[in-house]
């Protein structure tokens, strides 16, 4: 394996959120009872005619800017013509020569190392329906037929298993940005197909095979890893790898063939007579550059301008809700590194462990920024602080009104916390010696003894600092 050289291509097929199909008005959505979701034109029956959603190509545009590539102002659907029970036209509307956006890319950053993925295009598409196999057999359901997708197509520039996952993760962070696509792979909105060859160093490029279909980081790590290893074993025995589309199986750990690999030549691809060609004006696409939100690279440097390191401004960014948060917080309580820091541990903390995946932060901007000065003008201790937090996650109110009727403020009176710590420390006579000696570990005993009479709220800070004056 040593001084064979990995060259990666990556198809990445991404549903759009549209309200409806790209070629119809069903539905886009996942699931339903199959073959509910489903008409006269996405399944292809004589004489319907496709409409196309304006709606699609808004949202690939979108895509397309984001990513830096330049839009065609013309481009045209084509049909791809083939054979398979999932598609029931026999052809799939797809675009070949005059895909709607080309070039652009993406940087990535792997062990501290930047690196430039260049894309060649991404291109509309319809999705096709869903086969589904058990024991009695396969069944088909349609539902998902028509559904708009666009493929994003890299340059071959990737060259291991962890650029291809780092490449993936920036591309699924900018398609959430843009909001074009809710990219929930266990749904399959988003799936990948890797092209892989191996060749030494200065010499032409080897033969390449596609695995179709992966639907997690984690299986395209371990396909290519898997591949690159099983195609440097036929080359290094002396044999050829052939071009062949190979089929991960994630349980099992390993590819197998299903078919040797089609050119687009084979697929007759020929320009859709039922649809126009595409033409989109600058002044249009300008529209939609107007739509564009901040990216996380802009953010990043702006959130380092206001104090954050940036460790802790690349990982607020990685998703975009976090980022509005934390931009919300901060425009009430212009505090940003202390809202960072909570939004990276204690928020990260509760949507880490949800159980579900996609769960929203259940803390309003506004009674976040309420607590947070609360805490930062110590109104209350951090316990308090906390406390609070987590009875605000399971149903947000306002922190303020809850610390004036509970009486939650902290016991910030030193006369008050004198008398508690002098009763403390006469009935805790051994432990108030070990504390003069020197045992600092005491000092929790009189903190939480201090927190029990208190009700958790008095000043830790303070209760440290008049203990030592009271024991001198
Ligand atoms: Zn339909």
């Amino acid at each position: 394996m040593s001084d064979w050289k990995m060259v990666i291509g990556l198809e990445v097929h991404s549903e759009l959120a549209t309200n409806t199909k790209l070629f119809c008005s069903c539905r886009n959505k996942f699931g339903g009872e199959p073959n509910t979701n489903c008409c006269p034109v996405c399944t292809g029956m004589p004489g319907a005619l496709p409409v196309l959603n304006k709606k699609a190509i808004e949202y690939a545009i979108k895509m397309g800017l984001a990513v830096g590539c330049t839009i065609n102002n013309y481009s045209v659907f084509e049909r791809k013509n083939y054979f398979y029970p999932d598609l029931s036209k026999a052809y799939q509307i797809s675009q070949l020569e005059y895909p709607l956006c080309v070039g652009g890319g993406l940087e990535i950053e792997v062990e501290g190392k930047k690196k430039f993925i260049n894309l060649d295009r991404i291109h509309v598409e319809e999705d096709a329906g869903k086969l589904i196999h058990d024991n009695t057999g396969t069944m088909i359901d349609y539902n998902r037929g028509g559904v708009p997708l666009i493929e994003i197509v890299s340059k071959p520039d990737i060259s291991s298993a962890e650029e291809a996952v780092a490449y993936l993760e920036k591309l699924r962070e900018t398609l959430l940005y843009v909001e074009v696509s809710d990219c929930k792979m266990q749904e399959g909105s988003i799936r990948f197909d890797v092209n892989l060859s191996l060749h030494k160093e200065g010499e032409p490029l080897g033969t390449r095979t596609e695995m179709k279909n992966l639907n997690s980081f984690r299986a395209v790590s371990r396909a290519i890893k898997y591949e690159a290893k099983r195609q440097a074993e036929v080359l290094n025995s002396g044999g050829k790898v052939i071009q062949e589309t190979r089929r991960w199986d994630d349980e099992a750990g390993k590819t197998y063939s299903m078919r040797t690999k089609e050119d687009s030549q084979d697929y007759r691809y020929f320009p859709d007579p039922d649809l126009v060609p595409i033409e989109t004006s600058d002044e249009y696409i300008d529209s939609i550059r107007k739509t564009l939100p901040k990216l996380p690279q802009e953010r990043i440097i702006e959130y380092q301008k206001l104090g954050l390191t940036e460790q802790d401004a690349k990982l607020i960014t990685t998703e975009r809700k976090n980022a509005d948060y934390f931009e919300a917080v901060v425009s009430l309580f212009n505090e940003p590194k202390f809202v960072c820091n909570w939004i990276c541990s204690e928020i990260f903390k509760k949507l880490n462990s949800s159980e579900e995946i996609d769960t929203d932060i259940q803390v309003s901007a506004e009674n976040l920024a309420k607590l947070l000065k609360l805490y930062k003008n110590n109104t209350i201790n951090q316990a308090v602080a906390r406390q609070l937090f987590d009875e605000m996650w399971k149903s947000d109110f306002d922190p303020e009104v809850a610390v004036n009727e509970r009486g939650l403020a902290q016991m910030n009176d030193t006369t008050d916390l004198e008398k508690i710590l002098q009763k403390i420390i006469e009935d805790n006579p051994k432990a108030t010696a070990e504390l003069k000696a020197g045992n600092q570990k005491t000092m929790a005993f009189f903190i939480g003894q201090t927190m029990k009479a208190t009700a958790g709220k008095a000043n830790p800070k303070l209760v440290g600092e008049l203990l030592q004056k009271l024991i001198n």
